[in-house]
């Protein structure tokens, strides 16, 4: 089985990326023996993907796998977006970017709350090959968190297509219809067609 090195230190990704891209021993990149710092310069998810698995990739000789990813609300014109991690200023702090996302809606009507995930996923090899695919998936901003499931803005976000909450959804149920899934499973079509 290809082993290939997750460029991500974030748990949640990383475990919905073992669940859902079977087929290859998945391997975080600090196990895999990369500790630096990635700068995510980007002006979109497709553009830091690929920083982030070409770094990696050409740090350690191995093909290696990004996911880039925020949610999209419409009330926001389209932020946090690219900004997702560190909306509220510090990166990965998932409490405080709640907190603020909710503040900022405050009194925003539902039917205004609309809202997307987006994820690009890059995976890039030694050899040169690089790959990218998309995925999205829709739903709305709730006025108070439900559940404790998934990561980041999931207990905020209510999925469209389950017709419940992301923070109430098995990881399977998320895994099914979510950005990443989408991305994640598009990209697992692309290889198997090379
Ligand atoms: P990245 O590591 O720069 O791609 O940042 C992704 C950020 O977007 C995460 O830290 C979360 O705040 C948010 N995000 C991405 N995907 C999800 C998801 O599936 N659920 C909840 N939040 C997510």
């Amino acid at each position: 089985m290809q082993t290939i090195v997750v460029a991500s230190g974030n748990k949640g990704k990383l475990r919905e990326i073992a669940e859902i891209f079977t087929g290859f021993a998945i391997l975080s990149m600090q196990e895999a023996g990369f500790a630096g710092d990635i700068e995510e310069t980007g002006a979109t998810f497709a553009e830091n993907a690929l920083i982030k698995a070409r770094t990696v990739c050409k740090a350690l000789g191995r093909p290696a796998l990004a996911d880039d990813s925020g949610l999209c609300v419409d009330a926001l014109g389209g932020a946090p977006g690219v900004y997702s991690a560190r909306f509220a200023g510090v990166h990965g702090d998932d409490a405080a970017n709640n907190a603020l996302l909710l503040q900022k809606l405050a009194g925003v009507p539902e039917e205004k709350r609309g809202a997307y995930f987006e994820s690009c996923v890059a995976l890039v090899f030694p050899d040169g090959r690089e790959w990218t695919a998309n995925g999205r998936t829709y739903g709305k901003i709730m006025t108070a968190p439900q559940g404790t499931e998934g990561f980041g803005y999931d207990p905020l976000f209510y999925s469209s297509e389950l017709a419940k909450g992301f923070g109430v959804a098995s990881p399977a149920e998320k895994n099914a219809v979510s950005h990443r899934g989408k991305a994640l499973r598009a990209l697992a079509r692309m290889l198997q067609g090379e």
